[in-house]
């Protein structure tokens, strides 16, 4: 196959860790017979650098003419004066918007290597963690009417969340087809005993759950999804949940895995164009040290093999290869563990590169 893909290397440690991803992504494509072409695109702090704005409509033209596109992280210090408008985040918010992408997809996995890192018991993390959570990103209580106003002598104030039925049946579909090339269960989180947009929502999935008959399908409430994401997340293969649910469940299953800079992303919209990015940032405190953990990076862009290209083959080889290299003990100092051997960001390139 030939594929062109965006790259964002975008600010701080970007640059550093989207070349690790890229120089496995080129060893995949070698050993499968693919080519990768890569189109550089300018988002963030840089391109507020260079054009005086953070997302230039030129270069989401670039993104939207690719395939997919990778992203670094994007944001920093110097940029933290700038006005609302011109900060390096609305690149982002752009760029989400431009692309039409209304899913986000979160794995929350733990790496046995890592399992000393997790704040849950050892008992509940020998069970294993491996599920990813698909969220609703563009609608929802965040995107309805937000109004303040003076009532009966005091301030009232009012969010309005809603959903209409293809809103849903769209992340509907995301987490389905997911969970297809998974272990073939999804969990619906609603709160379906108090709202009526939940009342929709469950009324949709169960209507999806008939049509994808080969996955197994269940209904949780959020409040007792939050309980059993720290309780036994072993049960859990695919999460698929609203907006606000979605936020706020997502980051408690990045929080049980431990390292922040081994979770990987996607979002996607319609069409198999997705971005993919880690959950960090910019990290700015270690730029430019050769000191960041690639992982993250180079995890997404096995997810762009995998749910954008349907190289399921090449993604897994690429996990395969980040697995050998914690068993090696090889760690980068955000996961540093006793009796392990610290390495820099382009060396941990280089070991994964070995084992690919
Ligand atoms: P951060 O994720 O950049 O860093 C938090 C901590 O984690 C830091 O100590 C950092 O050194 C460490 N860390 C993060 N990624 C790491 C990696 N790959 N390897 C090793 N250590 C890593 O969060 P922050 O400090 O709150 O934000 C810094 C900048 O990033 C801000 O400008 C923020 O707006 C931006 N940001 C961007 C994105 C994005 O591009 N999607 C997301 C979040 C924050």
């Amino acid at each position: 196959m030939e594929k062109q893909i965006a790259v964002i290397r975008g600010d701080g440690i970007g640059p550093e860790i989207v070349e690790q991803a890229l120089r496995v992504m080129d060893a995949a494509a070698k050993k499968y017979g693919h080519t990768f072409r890569y189109v550089d695109v300018d988002m963030g702090g840089i391109a507020i650098d260079h054009f005086g704005e953070p997302l230039p409509a030129a270069e989401l033209e670039k993104c939207l003419a690719s395939d997919s596109v990778l992203l670094g992280a994007v944001g920093g210090p110097k940029w933290d004066s700038m006005p609302g408008d011109k900060r390096p985040e609305k690149g982002l918010l752009a760029l989400r918007s431009g692309m039409g992408l209304y899913s986000n997809n979160r794995p929350a996995k733990l790496w046995p290597q890592l399992a000393d890192a997790s704040p849950l018991k050892p008992e509940i993390v020998a069970k294993g963690i491996d599920f990813i959570v698909v969220r609703e990103l563009i609608g929802g209580v965040y995107f309805g009417e937000h109004r303040t106003e003076e009532a009966d002598g005091e301030q009232k104030a009012t969010d309005v969340m809603s959903y209409s039925e293809h809103e849903i049946e769209r992340i509907g579909r995301i987490a389905f087809e997911t969970a297809g090339k998974r272990r073939k269960k999804v969990t619906s989180i609603d709160k379906a005993n108090v709202l009526d947009t939940s009342r929709l929502w469950r009324k949709v999935m169960h209507r999806l759950a008939e049509e994808y008959s080969g996955i197994e399908y269940s209904d949780m409430l959020v409040d007792n999804a939050a309980m059993q994401i720290a309780k036994d997340p072993s049960q859990f293969d695919v999460i698929v949940t609203e907006n606000m649910f979605g936020d706020i469940l997502s980051d408690e299953a990045s929080m049980i895995t431990g390292s922040i800079g081994m979770i990987p992303s996607s979002s996607l919209g319609e069409g198999s164009r997705g971005l993919y990015e880690p959950i960090h940032g910019s990290a700015p405190d270690i730029a430019g040290q050769d000191k960041a953990n690639p992982i993250g990076t180079i995890l997404s862009a096995a997810m762009m093999l995998k749910y954008s290209f349907d190289m399921d083959e090449e993604a897994a080889a690429i996990e395969a290869a980040v697995n050998r290299v914690l068993d090696e003990g090889l760690r980068t100092a955000d996961m540093m563990a006793e009796g392990c051997r610290l390495v820099g960001c382009s060396e941990m390139g280089d070991a994964i590169l070995k084992y690919l």
